[in-house]
């Protein structure tokens, strides 16, 4: 226990000690920054050290599989327009769905929140979110599910997928599927992004992507729909994305993210494919292609059986790399100030998040 509190740093927010304290000593309480760290009851607490052995900080993963790289790009237009990059994550979750599995990713939620869900409906799960998910109670749905027989596939960041492992085990019914992650955002301040765009045009938020395919632009453009208004811009001008593209507003754990390596001990790492124009002019269309790492045989053999429904070519590593695959994201000195006015806020009334999106998302 003494090592999760003193962990607070490294602490990646998976959850992970929080379900498994067979005491329910440990619950998740947000910080200043509004990210969820674990806040134990000591009074409760056994002194079990559950909490300390599924922690996927205090247990580093060992990297030694061996990996393929694949540019993947799905062949039905609709589903690569729905998808952030080439659609892998439809094409890998379409495998196990159709041999009668469940697929566990993240959703945008009505209360403004972004969590992970057990499903076999993937609709709501595609397109990046660039928060932090909340797995929850989701370990729980998905042990039942493996232990009655079924297959599960999971999709999150690297380190959500390594704390699954952890907690699930070695289980041929587990597949797990890692997104190439430079950083996650702060769940508190996305909501009250949220609010603020809903302030700002009066009514209720009812659809937002931060990547969406409207045009052939690699999914550059920002979307949301407050009342009955839909508003659109470029990534990069959007202040919110900007601010993230800059890595101003990661979780501290992302600064030192131990995953951002080309192989990890997962089925597949699947990322947008940037290099792409080096190696496959033709698909440098701006329609999105995706980066598929296999580091398992049977991953593999799954990319083999979707031959039919994709373009699927073996991708040179070197011409793969891309910052998330080669170090941790740097801590600029503004991040600090940009905490601090987000942690001040509404203290004297003059950090809010307009005052930060204008003196940080330029
Ligand atoms: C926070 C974040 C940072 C990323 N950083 C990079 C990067 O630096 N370089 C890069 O190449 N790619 C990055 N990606 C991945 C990339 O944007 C696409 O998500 C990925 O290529 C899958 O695209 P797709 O077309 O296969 O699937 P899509 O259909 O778009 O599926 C999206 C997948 O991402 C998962 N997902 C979405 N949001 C979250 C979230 N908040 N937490 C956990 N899982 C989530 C969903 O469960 C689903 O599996 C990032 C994604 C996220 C969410």
């Amino acid at each position: 226990m003494q090592q999760i509190v003193e962990n607070r740093s490294k602490c990646f927010g998976c959850e992970a000690c929080s379900y498994s304290c067979p005491a329910g000593a440990v619950s998740m309480v947000s910080d200043k920054e509004g990210f969820y760290y674990p806040a134990i009851e000591q009074e409760k607490c056994i002194d079990c050290g559950m909490c300390q052995s599924v922690c996927p900080s205090l247990n580093p993963d060992v990297f030694d599989a061996e990996a393929s790289f694949y540019a993947v790009r799905v062949k039905d237009q609709v589903l690569l327009q729905k998808s952030t990059s080439g659609g892998a994550f439809s094409l890998i979750a379409g495998e196990i769905l159709n041999k009668g599995g469940l697929i566990c990713g993240a959703v945008y939620d009505e209360d403004h929140t972004v969590r992970h869900i057990l499903a076999d409906d993937i609709t709501p799960m595609r397109k990046s979110k660039y928060v932090q998910s909340s797995l929850g109670d989701v370990f729980g749905k998905i042990k039942e599910a493996i232990d009655t027989g079924r297959t599960v596939l999971f999709t999150g960041t690297p380190c959500q997928c390594h704390a699954v492992k952890k907690l699930i085990g070695d289980s041929g019914n587990l597949w797990l599927a890692s997104i190439i992650c430079r950083g996650v955002q702060s769940p508190v301040y996305w909501q009250e992004y949220c609010r603020f765009l809903e302030a700002r045009h009066n009514g209720n938020l009812t659809y937002y992507c931060a990547r969406e395919k409207i045009k052939t632009d690699d999914a550059h453009t920002v979307l949301y729909t407050v009342g009955q208004e839909t508003y659109k811009t470029d990534y990069m001008k959007d202040p919110f994305c900007r601010i993230y593209s800059k890595e101003l507003s990661l979780r501290p754990s992302c600064y030192s993210c131990p995953y951002t390596t080309a192989v990890k001990d997962f089925d597949f790492t699947i990322g947008d494919y940037w290099g792409v124009e080096k190696e496959y002019p033709d698909l440098a269309d701006g329609k999105g292609t995706s980066l598929v790492i296999c580091g398992s045989e049977r991953a593999e053999e799954l990319l083999r059986r979707c031959s039919g429904d994709a373009d699927i070519r073996s991708a040179d590593p070197d011409n793969s790399m891309q910052p998330a695959l080669v170090s941790p994201a740097k801590e600029g000195f503004l991040r600090k100030f940009l905490m601090k006015d987000f942690a001040s806020k509404g203290d004297n009334g003059d950090s809010d998040i307009a005052t930060i999106l204008k003196k940080y998302g330029v």
